[in-house]
Protein backbone atom coordinates (compact mmCIF):
# COMPACT_ATOMS: atom_id res chain seq x y z
CA UNK A 1 0.00 0.00 0.00
CA UNK A 2 1.24 3.60 -0.97
CA UNK A 3 2.23 5.45 2.19
CA UNK A 4 3.54 8.78 1.12
CA UNK A 5 3.16 10.38 -2.90
CA UNK A 6 5.07 12.34 -4.84
CA UNK A 7 3.81 14.79 -7.01
CA UNK A 8 4.05 17.79 -8.76
CA UNK A 9 3.29 20.66 -11.51
CA UNK A 10 4.96 20.75 -14.73
CA UNK A 11 4.80 24.21 -17.00
CA UNK A 12 6.38 27.90 -17.50
CA UNK A 13 6.49 30.59 -14.54
CA UNK A 14 4.92 28.36 -11.92
CA UNK A 15 6.83 29.42 -9.21
CA UNK A 16 4.29 31.49 -7.61
CA UNK A 17 1.53 28.47 -7.80
CA UNK A 18 -0.78 27.95 -5.18
CA UNK A 19 -0.66 24.17 -6.15
CA UNK A 20 1.87 23.14 -3.66
CA UNK A 21 0.20 24.69 -0.80
CA UNK A 22 -3.50 23.66 -1.86
CA UNK A 23 -1.72 19.48 -2.46
CA UNK A 24 0.01 19.54 0.67
CA UNK A 25 -2.59 20.88 3.33
CA UNK A 26 -5.15 18.42 2.24
CA UNK A 27 -2.66 15.96 2.45
CA UNK A 28 -1.76 17.10 5.93
CA UNK A 29 -5.64 16.97 6.60
CA UNK A 30 -5.61 13.27 5.87
CA UNK A 31 -2.16 12.34 7.84
CA UNK A 32 -0.68 11.39 4.60
CA UNK A 33 2.47 12.12 3.47
CA UNK A 34 2.80 14.07 -0.09
CA UNK A 35 5.45 16.20 -1.50
CA UNK A 36 4.07 18.86 -4.18
CA UNK A 37 7.68 19.73 -6.37
CA UNK A 38 7.33 22.58 -9.05
CA UNK A 39 8.91 21.73 -12.25
CA UNK A 40 9.25 24.67 -13.96
CA UNK A 41 10.73 24.56 -17.82
CA UNK A 42 11.87 27.72 -17.62
CA UNK A 43 13.75 27.07 -14.71
CA UNK A 44 15.45 23.43 -15.96
CA UNK A 45 15.96 25.54 -18.86
CA UNK A 46 14.39 23.15 -21.45
CA UNK A 47 11.91 23.81 -24.29
CA UNK A 48 7.96 22.86 -24.03
CA UNK A 49 8.50 20.16 -26.37
CA UNK A 50 10.71 18.46 -24.02
CA UNK A 51 8.34 17.72 -21.73
CA UNK A 52 8.26 14.51 -22.56
CA UNK A 53 11.69 14.12 -21.33
CA UNK A 54 10.06 15.57 -18.15
CA UNK A 55 7.27 12.96 -17.58
CA UNK A 56 9.76 10.14 -18.81
CA UNK A 57 11.97 11.44 -15.45
CA UNK A 58 9.03 11.73 -12.83
CA UNK A 59 7.92 8.03 -13.96
CA UNK A 60 11.16 6.77 -13.43
CA UNK A 61 12.19 8.59 -10.18
CA UNK A 62 8.55 7.30 -9.09
CA UNK A 63 5.84 9.98 -9.00
CA UNK A 64 2.47 9.05 -8.39
CA UNK A 65 1.45 11.89 -10.82
CA UNK A 66 2.02 15.41 -12.02
CA UNK A 67 -0.29 18.63 -13.46
CA UNK A 68 0.63 19.92 -16.48
CA UNK A 69 -0.41 23.68 -17.10
CA UNK A 70 0.42 26.21 -19.75
CA UNK A 71 2.43 25.73 -22.52
CA UNK A 72 2.72 21.67 -21.93
CA UNK A 73 -1.37 21.18 -22.02
CA UNK A 74 -1.16 19.84 -25.66
CA UNK A 75 2.26 18.82 -25.54
CA UNK A 76 2.15 16.45 -23.34
CA UNK A 77 -0.69 13.97 -24.90
CA UNK A 78 1.38 12.34 -27.43
CA UNK A 79 3.81 11.27 -24.22
CA UNK A 80 0.75 9.61 -22.51
CA UNK A 81 -0.38 6.10 -22.61
CA UNK A 82 -4.25 6.51 -22.06
CA UNK A 83 -6.52 9.75 -22.14
CA UNK A 84 -9.56 9.99 -19.62
CA UNK A 85 -12.87 10.83 -21.96
CA UNK A 86 -13.16 14.59 -20.99
CA UNK A 87 -9.60 15.07 -21.95
CA UNK A 88 -9.43 13.80 -24.93
CA UNK A 89 -13.06 15.65 -26.10
CA UNK A 90 -11.17 18.90 -25.36
CA UNK A 91 -7.10 17.59 -26.53
CA UNK A 92 -5.73 19.11 -23.24
CA UNK A 93 -4.66 17.53 -20.18
CA UNK A 94 -3.72 19.10 -16.86
CA UNK A 95 -3.47 15.98 -14.79
CA UNK A 96 -1.42 12.94 -15.42
CA UNK A 97 -1.42 9.70 -13.55
CA UNK A 98 1.15 7.24 -13.14
CA UNK A 99 -0.19 3.68 -12.39
CA UNK A 100 0.47 0.45 -13.09
CA UNK A 101 3.46 1.08 -15.77
CA UNK A 102 1.00 3.46 -17.65
CA UNK A 103 0.81 7.07 -18.12
CA UNK A 104 -3.13 8.33 -17.72
CA UNK A 105 -3.73 11.78 -18.98
CA UNK A 106 -6.84 13.71 -17.06
CA UNK A 107 -8.47 17.15 -17.25
CA UNK A 108 -9.35 18.51 -14.01
CA UNK A 109 -9.65 22.15 -15.56
CA UNK A 110 -13.19 20.98 -16.85
CA UNK A 111 -14.48 19.37 -14.06
CA UNK A 112 -13.06 21.38 -11.91
CA UNK A 113 -15.08 24.81 -13.49
CA UNK A 114 -18.64 22.87 -13.99
CA UNK A 115 -18.18 22.17 -9.98
CA UNK A 116 -17.55 25.76 -9.05
CA UNK A 117 -20.16 26.43 -10.91
CA UNK A 118 -22.74 24.82 -9.30
CA UNK A 119 -21.42 26.00 -5.79
CA UNK A 120 -21.39 29.34 -6.79
CA UNK A 121 -24.29 30.29 -9.53
CA UNK A 122 -26.79 27.47 -8.98
CA UNK A 123 -30.01 28.28 -10.52
CA UNK A 124 -28.55 30.62 -12.81
CA UNK A 125 -30.10 31.01 -16.57
CA UNK A 126 -28.29 29.72 -18.88
CA UNK A 127 -30.39 29.99 -22.05
CA UNK A 128 -27.54 32.49 -23.58
CA UNK A 129 -23.81 33.07 -22.48
CA UNK A 130 -21.02 34.84 -23.84
CA UNK A 131 -17.25 34.02 -23.09
CA UNK A 132 -14.73 35.96 -23.49
CA UNK A 133 -11.66 34.38 -23.53
CA UNK A 134 -10.55 31.21 -26.44
CA UNK A 135 -7.28 30.20 -24.91
CA UNK A 136 -6.29 27.58 -22.72
CA UNK A 137 -8.65 27.84 -19.98
CA UNK A 138 -11.73 29.51 -22.10
CA UNK A 139 -11.62 25.89 -23.76
CA UNK A 140 -12.01 23.97 -20.54
CA UNK A 141 -14.44 26.66 -19.27
CA UNK A 142 -16.25 26.40 -22.46
CA UNK A 143 -16.56 22.95 -22.58
CA UNK A 144 -17.76 22.73 -18.76
CA UNK A 145 -20.58 25.12 -19.62
CA UNK A 146 -21.67 23.45 -22.61
CA UNK A 147 -21.71 20.18 -20.62
CA UNK A 148 -23.40 21.79 -17.55
CA UNK A 149 -26.28 22.12 -20.19
CA UNK A 150 -25.74 26.31 -21.37
CA UNK A 151 -28.04 25.79 -24.43
CA UNK A 152 -26.11 28.59 -27.25
CA UNK A 153 -22.49 29.54 -26.21
CA UNK A 154 -20.87 32.96 -27.50
CA UNK A 155 -17.32 32.97 -27.41
CA UNK A 156 -15.46 36.41 -28.54
CA UNK A 157 -11.46 37.00 -28.45
CA UNK A 158 -9.66 38.59 -29.73
CA UNK A 159 -7.81 36.45 -32.11
CA UNK A 160 -10.98 35.80 -34.20
CA UNK A 161 -9.74 32.74 -35.28
CA UNK A 162 -8.99 31.37 -32.05
CA UNK A 163 -12.63 32.00 -30.76
CA UNK A 164 -13.68 29.84 -34.12
CA UNK A 165 -11.70 26.65 -33.80
CA UNK A 166 -12.98 26.78 -30.22
CA UNK A 167 -16.37 26.91 -31.40
CA UNK A 168 -16.12 24.40 -34.14
CA UNK A 169 -14.65 21.95 -31.75
CA UNK A 170 -17.48 22.53 -29.30
CA UNK A 171 -20.34 22.02 -32.57
CA UNK A 172 -18.55 18.63 -33.13
CA UNK A 173 -18.83 17.71 -29.73
CA UNK A 174 -22.28 18.96 -28.53
CA UNK A 175 -23.95 19.23 -31.76
CA UNK A 176 -24.82 22.38 -34.21
CA UNK A 177 -26.41 25.26 -32.85
CA UNK A 178 -25.05 25.19 -29.09
CA UNK A 179 -21.58 27.47 -30.04
CA UNK A 180 -20.95 30.56 -32.33
CA UNK A 181 -17.64 32.54 -32.17
CA UNK A 182 -17.01 36.18 -32.92
CA UNK A 183 -15.06 39.10 -32.17
CA UNK A 184 -14.02 40.83 -29.20
CA UNK A 185 -15.45 43.65 -30.68
CA UNK A 186 -19.02 42.24 -30.70
CA UNK A 187 -19.50 42.04 -26.83
CA UNK A 188 -21.67 45.39 -26.56
CA UNK A 189 -24.57 43.53 -29.14
CA UNK A 190 -23.94 39.99 -27.55
CA UNK A 191 -24.11 40.87 -24.04
CA UNK A 192 -27.42 42.91 -24.43
CA UNK A 193 -29.57 39.64 -25.10
CA UNK A 194 -27.35 37.54 -22.76
CA UNK A 195 -27.87 35.56 -19.51
CA UNK A 196 -24.50 35.65 -18.45
CA UNK A 197 -21.20 36.52 -19.08
CA UNK A 198 -17.82 34.09 -18.32
CA UNK A 199 -14.44 36.16 -18.67
CA UNK A 200 -10.98 33.88 -19.33
CA UNK A 201 -8.93 36.42 -20.80
CA UNK A 202 -5.65 37.61 -18.35
CA UNK A 203 -7.72 40.64 -17.92
CA UNK A 204 -8.05 41.89 -14.56
CA UNK A 205 -4.16 40.10 -13.10
CA UNK A 206 -1.81 42.24 -11.96
CA UNK A 207 0.08 42.25 -15.25
CA UNK A 208 -3.01 43.12 -16.92
CA UNK A 209 -4.87 45.73 -15.42
CA UNK A 210 -8.33 46.71 -16.41
CA UNK A 211 -12.03 45.63 -17.25
CA UNK A 212 -12.07 43.31 -20.63
CA UNK A 213 -15.56 45.22 -21.07
CA UNK A 214 -16.71 48.55 -20.40
CA UNK A 215 -18.68 48.40 -17.24
CA UNK A 216 -21.71 50.33 -19.41
CA UNK A 217 -21.87 46.83 -20.63
CA UNK A 218 -23.05 44.81 -17.07
CA UNK A 219 -26.88 44.99 -16.46
CA UNK A 220 -27.92 43.41 -12.44
CA UNK A 221 -29.71 40.77 -14.22
CA UNK A 222 -26.38 39.77 -15.45
CA UNK A 223 -24.46 37.14 -13.78
CA UNK A 224 -20.28 37.43 -13.92
CA UNK A 225 -17.97 34.57 -13.72
CA UNK A 226 -14.09 34.99 -13.87
CA UNK A 227 -11.49 32.51 -14.02
CA UNK A 228 -8.81 35.01 -12.52
CA UNK A 229 -7.91 33.73 -9.04
CA UNK A 230 -5.15 36.61 -8.76
CA UNK A 231 -6.80 38.13 -7.09
CA UNK A 232 -9.80 37.06 -6.30
CA UNK A 233 -11.65 39.87 -6.61
CA UNK A 234 -11.05 41.74 -10.25
CA UNK A 235 -11.85 44.63 -11.63
CA UNK A 236 -15.06 43.24 -13.54
CA UNK A 237 -16.29 41.67 -10.66
CA UNK A 238 -16.08 44.76 -8.67
CA UNK A 239 -17.99 46.62 -10.77
CA UNK A 240 -20.07 43.75 -11.30
CA UNK A 241 -20.78 43.63 -7.44
CA UNK A 242 -21.56 47.32 -7.73
CA UNK A 243 -24.16 47.31 -9.66
CA UNK A 244 -26.03 44.08 -8.13
CA UNK A 245 -24.85 40.79 -10.83
CA UNK A 246 -24.57 37.69 -8.97
CA UNK A 247 -20.92 36.80 -9.87
CA UNK A 248 -18.36 33.69 -9.19
CA UNK A 249 -14.75 34.29 -8.87
CA UNK A 250 -11.69 32.58 -10.08
CA UNK A 251 -10.49 30.89 -7.20
CA UNK A 252 -13.77 27.78 -6.97
CA UNK A 253 -11.98 26.74 -10.27
CA UNK A 254 -8.61 26.61 -8.79
CA UNK A 255 -9.71 24.42 -5.73
CA UNK A 256 -11.84 22.08 -7.70
CA UNK A 257 -9.58 21.25 -10.46
CA UNK A 258 -6.67 21.04 -7.39
CA UNK A 259 -9.03 18.85 -5.25
CA UNK A 260 -9.78 16.40 -8.18
CA UNK A 261 -6.42 15.78 -9.04
CA UNK A 262 -5.55 15.36 -5.34
CA UNK A 263 -8.37 12.82 -5.35
CA UNK A 264 -6.49 11.24 -8.98
CA UNK A 265 -3.13 11.09 -7.24
CA UNK A 266 -3.92 9.56 -4.22
CA UNK A 267 -7.48 7.62 -4.25
CA UNK A 268 -8.92 10.17 -1.00
CA UNK A 269 -11.61 12.36 -1.31
CA UNK A 270 -10.79 15.63 -0.54
CA UNK A 271 -12.19 17.85 1.57
CA UNK A 272 -13.42 20.84 -1.20
CA UNK A 273 -14.72 23.55 1.88
CA UNK A 274 -11.61 23.40 3.65
CA UNK A 275 -9.53 23.61 0.57
CA UNK A 276 -11.65 26.55 -0.50
CA UNK A 277 -10.90 28.22 2.44
CA UNK A 278 -7.20 27.39 2.34
CA UNK A 279 -7.13 29.60 -1.08
CA UNK A 280 -8.30 33.01 1.23
CA UNK A 281 -5.10 33.01 3.15
CA UNK A 282 -2.70 31.52 0.52
P1 LIG B 1 -4.33 32.13 -22.94
O1 LIG B 1 -3.24 33.08 -23.24
O2 LIG B 1 -4.21 30.70 -23.35
O3 LIG B 1 -5.73 32.67 -23.53
C1 LIG B 1 -6.19 33.98 -23.35
C2 LIG B 1 -7.08 34.33 -24.54
O4 LIG B 1 -7.72 35.58 -24.27
C3 LIG B 1 -6.32 34.50 -25.85
O5 LIG B 1 -6.97 33.72 -26.86
C4 LIG B 1 -6.40 36.00 -26.14
O6 LIG B 1 -6.43 36.28 -27.53
C5 LIG B 1 -7.70 36.37 -25.46
N1 LIG B 1 -7.86 37.77 -25.05
C6 LIG B 1 -6.96 38.55 -24.40
N2 LIG B 1 -7.50 39.74 -24.10
C7 LIG B 1 -8.79 39.72 -24.58
C8 LIG B 1 -9.87 40.64 -24.56
N3 LIG B 1 -9.75 41.84 -23.97
N4 LIG B 1 -11.05 40.28 -25.12
C9 LIG B 1 -11.18 39.06 -25.70
N5 LIG B 1 -10.19 38.14 -25.74
C10 LIG B 1 -9.02 38.47 -25.18
O7 LIG B 1 -4.52 32.23 -21.35
P2 LIG B 1 -5.24 31.14 -20.41
O8 LIG B 1 -4.25 30.08 -20.06
O9 LIG B 1 -6.52 30.75 -21.03
O10 LIG B 1 -5.48 31.98 -19.09
C11 LIG B 1 -6.43 33.03 -19.04
C12 LIG B 1 -6.66 33.40 -17.59
O11 LIG B 1 -7.24 32.29 -16.91
C13 LIG B 1 -5.37 33.73 -16.82
O12 LIG B 1 -5.61 34.85 -15.99
C14 LIG B 1 -5.15 32.52 -15.95
O13 LIG B 1 -4.51 32.84 -14.73
C15 LIG B 1 -6.59 32.08 -15.69
N6 LIG B 1 -6.72 30.66 -15.34
C16 LIG B 1 -7.45 30.35 -14.24
C17 LIG B 1 -7.62 29.03 -13.90
C18 LIG B 1 -8.38 28.67 -12.65
O14 LIG B 1 -8.26 27.53 -12.19
N7 LIG B 1 -9.18 29.58 -12.12
C19 LIG B 1 -7.05 28.00 -14.67
C20 LIG B 1 -6.33 28.36 -15.83
C21 LIG B 1 -6.15 29.71 -16.14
Amino acid sequence: MTTSYLTGLIGSGIGPSLSPALHEREADRHGIRLLYRTLDIHTLDVEPEDVGDIIHAARFLGFDGVNITHPCKQLVIEHLDELAPEAAELGAVNTVVFQDGRAVGHNTDVTGFAQSFARGLPDAPTRDVVQLGAGGAGAAVAHALLTLGVDRLTVLDTDSGRARTLADALTRRFGPGRAAAGFAAEAAERLARADGLVHATPTGMAAHPGLPVPAALLRPDLWVADVVYRPLETALLREARAIGCRTLDGGGMAVFQAADAFRLFTGLEPHTERMLADLTDL
